[in-house]
């Protein structure tokens, strides 16, 4: 099993289309490995590269390499860049960070998935401003598997309540759960976060209302998805293995994180 601290993270930024081949080649690589560990399909994974950060410029190296559907962060950074790209019209975005409520309207209008629901208030924020601007929006339940009070999301044990709420905003359509694991090298420390989401996933599948659908685990980052894909991931986000490292902290990001 590989670790975080073992797998070979790209140490510059890419900055051509041939590096981001390359970053792209060698993630998808590792997604494979994980998946023949795990006896899963690869049809089964799907690859998100998270953008966060990222300048215009490379973004479109990216999309030349092919990315297709990129993860944000944060929505005011992802409608300026869905604006600014406007012309690459087959590039879809998902915004995968904590969003207030009062910031839905932005949401609304442009994201295709948004992968942080994580309060009723924003719901119903979110189906207001569907209804008006006529669209539909995949979303995601967002778990806080680790118990760390910096992590956004939902205890485990309160989703099952939460859920069947959902159900009155006909504009939200439910796809599963998403997750960010305890960061640590430690393996042992990492994989029960996982695991929690899969038994959460099942006991869903079991009790949710019918019109939901969670047949998504939105799961796994850079130093984390071969074990995530062993639990179960159906999404994996990856953005420092493609993008390379980060000049902006994560605590931008993650409150609490340095
Ligand atoms: C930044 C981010 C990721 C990707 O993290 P990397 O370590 O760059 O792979 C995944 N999920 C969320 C919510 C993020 O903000």
């Amino acid at each position: 099993m590989q670790h975080a601290s073992e797998t070979s993270a790209p140490t510059e930024a890419a900055a051509s289309v041939a590096q981001f081949r390359a970053n792209l080649d060698a993630v998808q690589k590792r997604i494979d490995k994980a998946c023949a560990n795990s006896n899963r399909e690869l049809s089964e994974v799907r690859l998100l590269p998270v953008s966060k950060t990222v300048p215009e410029e490379r973004i479109r190296m990216a999309y030349a390499a092919g990315c297709r559907f990129l993860g944000e962060n944060k929505v005011q950074e992802a409608l300026e860049k869905s604006e600014a790209m406007a012309d690459l019209t087959d590039l879809k975005w998902s915004v995968i960070g904590h969003l207030q409520s009062n910031k839905a309207k932005f949401v609304a209008r442009f994201a295709d998935e948004f992968q942080a629901l994580d309060s009723l208030k924003l719901a119903g924020a979110l189906d207001r401003r569907l209804q008006i601007e006529g669209r539909s929006l995949d979303v995601f339940v967002q778990v806080n598997s680790s118990g760390e009070d910096s992590k956004f999301g939902l205890p485990p044990e309160a989703v099952l309540e939460f859920v069947q709420q959902l159900p009155a905003f006909s504009s939200l359509h439910v796809r599963g759960l998403m997750t960010l694991a305890l960061f640590s090298a430690d393996e042992a420390r990492v994989r029960p976060c996982f695991e929690r989401m899969r038994d959460l996933q099942e006991v869903l599948r079991q009790d949710a209302p019918e019109s939901l659908s969670f047949d998504e685990l939105s799961m796994g980052m850079s130093g984390d998805f071969e074990l995530a894909i062993e639990e179960g991931a159906t999404v994996v986000r990856v953005g420092q293995a493609i993008f390379g490292p980060r000049a902006v902290p994560d605590s931008h990001y993650w409150p609490g994180t340095s």
